[in-house]
């Protein structure tokens, strides 16, 4: 079966309602859209809360923009210096290799950037320029491949943009954040983990997974193919409504990571991008969900909870908190709440 890009083809095929074909048309006249087999084989179609579909199918949802929602959510415009690089924090850029995924996630921030009808990838002279930013700024510690899925392109053209990183001197780590290894497994070959590393450098691995199922056989053997060759990898996943937002299912998918020898990450509230209001959780139900994984899971199992602050102003941690300063005039005191809920003052008040 090839990737699945229209809603015509999803209706054939019962992952999407055919009542719903002209909404549906409409969304993907604005959003992509792109279902690769693997996930189409992972989708259950009796169940209409499927969290795979909810994932990657449209839906007419996506037409429904609130007023606070973004083109750019997490501002990465307001910090982009040239075509290509988004430089947020000093020691670390973005490098926006193309704008193609394997699979287009219906909650995507960058959503209104990514699709095959974007400029398909940097321009040779604005990758040029690029680089040359990278080059020319001696603080730039760690390069962030991203998009787009970095993966989607072709070893030799991966091989040649991290030859070019390996030659400034000043770049010691690079990080590729991917869908690939979920969304076309079959992708990972030992050319392109070959191409994605550098001698003497780490390359660190970002693999982006939300539900547990998404890590099919395939999916782990991609993965193994990725840890055997000595990349570290790490997970970020995205707090979805109706599709891992409670303990047991974020829990699941936490413990698989770990399994297959990936390191969870970040766990992000769902940003603010348009057509994207019935993804989102609030912010509560998110800490509510981080205390129960905290009394529950290893401490390997533990994602960061994180908000990326709409205008560009970055990620914070939102929690939940365990720590607590009461009193005054000089009676001050710390309060500590373990993984039980009961609270502890710190250091110890003696009896
Ligand atoms: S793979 Fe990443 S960039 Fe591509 S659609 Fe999904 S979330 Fe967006």
């Amino acid at each position: 079966m090839p990737t699945l890009r229209t809603p015509a083809q999803l209706c054939d095929l019962e992952l999407a309602p055919p009542a719903r074909r002209a909404a549906l048309e409409a969304v993907a006249a604005r959003y992509a859209v792109a279902l690769p087999p693997t996930l189409a084989a992972l989708i259950d179609r009796q169940d209409p809360r499927d969290p795979i579909a909810r994932q990657f199918v449209p839906d007419a949802a996506e037409l429904n923009h609130k007023p606070e929602e973004l083109s750019d959510p997490i501002g990465d415009d307001a910090h982009s210096p040239v075509a290509g690089i988004v430089h947020r924090y000093p020691d670390r850029v973005l490098l926006k290799l193309t704008h193609v995924c394997a699979v287009y996630c219906r909650f995507c921030f960058r959503r209104e950037m990514v699709g095959p009808d974007k400029p398909n990838a940097l321009a040779p002279a604005a990758l040029a320029a690029a680089l040359d930013y990278i080059r020319s700024r001696s603080e730039i510690w760690e390069v962030i491949l991203t998009g787009g899925d970095p993966l989607v392109l072709s070893a030799r053209r991966l091989r040649a943009v991290m030859k070019i990183l390996g030659q400034i001197n000043h770049v010691k780590v690079v990080r590729i954040h991917t869908r690939v290894p979920i969304a076309d497994p079959a992708r990972i070959t030992p050319d392109l983990v070959r191409a994605m590393k550098i001698k003497g450098r780490p390359t660190y691995v970002v693999v982006h997974v939300n539900h547990a199922r998404e890590l099919t056989p395939n999916a782990r053997v991609a993965c193994a193919a990725l840890a055997d060759a000595g990349i570290p990898l790490l997970a970020q996943s995205v707090l979805l409504a109706g599709v891992n937002d409670t303990p047991e299912v974020l829990g699941e998918l936490m413990r698989a990571l770990v399994e297959c020898r990936i390191k969870p990450y970040y766990l992000h509230h769902g940003d603010l991008a348009p057509g994207t209001a019935h993804l989102r959780t609030d912010i509560e139900t998110g800490q509510h969900v981080m205390r129960s994984l905290r009394g529950r899971l290893s401490g390997l199992c533990q994602p960061t909870y994180v908000l990326d602050i709409p205008g560009g102003h970055g990620k914070s941690p939102i929690g939940p908190n365990y720590f607590e300063r009461n009193g005054a005039n000089g009676g001050e005191h710390v309060v500590i709440e373990d993984f039980n809920g009961r609270r502890h003052h710190y250091p110890p008040v003696s009896a």
